[in-house]
């Protein structure tokens, strides 16, 4: 905050842009510290994971040239979904409350039968062309309108057909399966694994806790049971086609059961409360994970030097581990010392193969130091980051500051612009737009990107 009005007094030109602190998609440290959180979380360690457990099984059915994205939803609930062609979503209660990756990898598989076998309606398909934030808002109440609004870029329709309905209607249409596709999907899934190797074990295990708990919970149930209707009969099916899996006794590789446990360890400590944290991760349980989510736990919780030295020892057993440097980096960095984070977050980001957000912290840093020796190369990383990940708002905003720092007013009122629309404040980007457009070049790319967003386009990147 204090780097914002220092900036804001060095250009007022900027004011609008650090003004607003809204981030539509939202690493988890700065999700914990809304009270009504962000609707997407960003993480790479988590992406990354979800990514591995999804390529073999989008392989082998066919739909691993469609890219597509792995979106984590800001929900302590069980939810796993696919709302169009081109993204599958999982709420972060349905990672952390899956105890294997066998059992999150069979709700997949299950989620990629739905999208094999095209149960997609034609809302879907429209919707397929909008931002990963609008699905979102639309999905969780905030935004018929949003949708609605976002004009000349696919979503018109599907904006229209949105307001026009009860948000009920659209939830339910958009994320209701039918039996006869459910049964398909679960069929799906299972062959699924069977060519890729694995156990259908955990989607049956995680299907048949739902049956369970649809006895007890018709109103209040998890989301996934609303959406996935699941009879007592239909787990039975799986069951018995399952059981005959000539892998149905294969065991997750122990790695990739430490993996696992390293991303459920995080998101508790990011989501959950200390209290939680600590009693699913008590200081007599010595294993990495539970010292992984206490460092976490007391770093967020205000004592640094501890937390540090938790992370240090992390270190000392990980030592080609990025995400523990990420997590060293990001504490400083969220303790005011930017200077010392930009080492850890140096050595993150060329472990982790240079992977965009953690650049886009890097950049942060740099810009956070007050020290214009490093503004040059934070404007070479960021850009570099948002072209891999043009849905990240930080970035941009972060590369606002930058220019701004320079005195490139023309592109950081750009990047502002861009940052605004990621977040679906078209009012504030078409503003910002207009401005930047007055500072390039009439017809110069940076002009070119402006005037798409002064249409309400997507901005061209
Ligand atoms: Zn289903």
């Amino acid at each position: 905050m204090s780097l914002q009005i220092a900036l804001r007094k060095k250009a007022s030109a900027l004011t609008v842009l650090v003004t607003a602190t809204a981030i539509a998609l939202t690493p988890f440290s700065a999700a914990r510290a809304q009270a009504k959180g962000p609707p997407v979380l960003r993480d790479t360690e988590t992406e990354q994971l979800l990514r591995e457990y999804t390529r073999p099984i989008l392989r082998v059915a066919g739909l691993e040239k469609q890219n597509i994205q792995m979106v984590i939803i800001n929900d302590g609930s069980f939810n796993a979904f696919v709302a169009d062609g081109r993204r599958i979503f999982v709420n972060w209660g349905a990672i952390l409350q899956s105890e294997t990756p066998n059992q999150i990898i069979g709700v997949l598989a299950h989620e990629t039968g739905h999208l094999a076998g095209g149960h997609l309606s034609k809302l879907r398909e429209q919707l397929a062309a909008a931002q990963t934030q609008m699905i979102i808002a639309m999905l969780l109440g905030a935004g018929a309108i949003a949708a609605g609004s976002a004009g000349n870029n696919g979503l018109t329709n599907a904006g229209a057909a949105a307001i026009a309905a009860p948000q009920e209607v659209i939830r339910r249409s958009l994320l209701s399966y039918q039996r006869q596709q459910e049964e398909n999907a679960d069929r799906a899934g299972v062959k699924f694994l069977a060519a890729t190797q694995q156990s259908p074990k955990g989607m049956y295990e995680t299907f048949k806790r739902f049956t369970s708990e649809s006895l007890f919970a018709a109103r209040g149930a998890d989301p996934y049971l609303q959406s996935h209707p699941m009879p007592a009969e239909r787990v039975a099916a799986l069951q018995e086609f399952a059981s005959s899996s000539p892998y149905w006794n294969k065991k997750d590789d122990p790695a990739l059961q430490l993996r696992h446990d390293m991303v459920r360890a995080k998101i508790s400590a990011f989501m959950e409360r200390p209290e939680t944290v600590y009693r699913r991760y008590p200081q007599t349980n010595d294993s990495l994970p539970a010292r992984y989510a206490r460092a976490i736990s007391t770093y967020l919780h205000g004592d640094l030097r501890s937390a540090l030295a938790q992370i240090d020892a992390l270190i000392q057993v990980q030592p080609n581990n990025p995400y523990f440097y990420e997590v060293r980096g990001q504490a400083l960095l969220e303790s005011g010392k930017a200077a010392e984070a930009i080492a850890p977050l140096r050595k993150a980001a060329a472990l982790s193969n240079n992977a965009p957000l953690i650049e886009m912290l890097l950049g942060q840093a740099l810009v956070g130091t007050d020290n214009k020796a490093y503004t040059d190369e934070a404007v070479r990383i960021l850009r570099a980051a948002v072209a891999r990940e043009p849905e990240a708002a930080l970035g941009y905003t972060q590369l606002a500051m930058a220019y701004g720092r320079k005195g490139d007013y023309a592109e950081a009122d750009l990047a502002s612009a861009q940052a605004a629309f990621l977040r679906g404040d078209n009012k504030t980007a078409r503003e910002l737009a207009t401005r930047a457009k007055t500072r390039f070049a009439v017809g110069t790319p940076g002009w070119v990107k402006a005037d798409d967003i002064v249409a309400a386009k997507p901005p061209r990147n």
